[in-house]
């Protein structure tokens, strides 16, 4: 599933792409048919990421995305996608002057209003990804939850956006014993956590691409701050993750294989839906 960094990168690449256009939009599928044609001759003014969900502002209309497990996203100049026979297996196409983006396979794909918007917001933690977000209002989640806290990061109403990699890399890279009870966290251990994914997840966004090794981390930190990771970013359709930087994690996938850090072996355990990976020597920090 993507994360959260991912429809954010999203959210930017539509108002690159359509921002400011009237945009035509068709359903080729055919399911949203009705709905796509509300948006024909509506200027695209805006698209917002709030974790995972995705809200573009077309006209009167809002565009409310949920890519889910399978959907996706492209944004492709004009000139690279065939106009005449749309793939039947897209739900919704929205084209502009130069660009279109096709979505398929979503979880959900729906216009709605701004009532509607405000109470799907209401119901998502912080977003690391929102500068204004504050991780307190998790906290107050956390401090009083039973659930250990690998499972809260993936809970969507304690802090939006953060999936599984994120998940397992941050709670190696802080040490921490993914298995602690909310109500036994140190604050202070909830805002490390808080600061490691708002280092981490922009850079995320700007990459395509998970980056957690320190090194990897400190590299594109450098070219954040030079400018150079612009070009990268510019570049991104949503066709395919980030190739900047080897593929390379602390814990993620690698069950039975050394720790980095301490070379016991990695476990893997589902919780939270998800399968976690850790390493049961040196997370111990609770
Ligand atoms: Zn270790």
């Amino acid at each position: 599933m993507p994360e959260g960094h991912t429809i954010h990168a999203l959210a930017r690449q539509l108002e690159r792409a359509l921002g400011g256009e009237a945009i035509t939009g068709t359903s080729p599928q055919g399911r949203f048919a009705a709905d796509a044609a509300r948006l024909d001759g509506h200027i695209l003014d805006r698209a917002e990421a709030v974790g995972k969900h995705l809200f573009v502002d077309i006209g009167p209309h809002v565009l409310h995305v949920h890519l889910g497990l399978i959907g996706t996203f492209h944004v492709k100049p004009l000139a690279r996608m065939p106009l005449r026979q749309p793939a039947p297996t897209v739900r919704l196409r929205l084209v502009g002057d130069t660009y279109a983006a096709e979505l398929r396979g979503p979880m959900i794909c729906a216009l709605i209003d701004e009532e509607r918007r405000a109470a799907i917001e209401a119901r998502l933690g912080p977003d690391p990804l929102d500068p204004r977000d504050d991780p307190d209002r998790a906290w107050a989640r956390i401090h009083r939850s039973r659930k250990a806290i690998g499972e809260l990061l993936m809970d969507q109403a304690v802090v939006a956006g953060v999936g599984n990699v994120y998940r397992c890399e941050v709670l190696h890279r802080l040490k921490l014993d993914p298995f602690t009870p909310g109500r036994e966290l140190d604050p202070a251990v909830w805002q490390g956590i808080w600061e490691d994914l708002r280092t981490l997840m922009p850079l995320g966004m700007a990459f395509s691409q998970i980056l957690t090794m320190q090194d990897q981390v400190d590299e594109a930190q450098v070219m954040m701050a030079d400018g150079s990771a612009r070009a990268v970013t510019e570049q991104q359709t949503g066709e395919r993750l980030g190739d900047c930087f080897e593929r390379r994690f602390h814990v993620y996938q690698r069950a039975g294989e050394p720790c980095r850090r301490c070379g016991a072996v990695l476990q893997e355990r589902k919780i939270g839906g998800r399968t976690l990976y850790w390493c049961p020597a040196c997370q111990t920090r609770t």
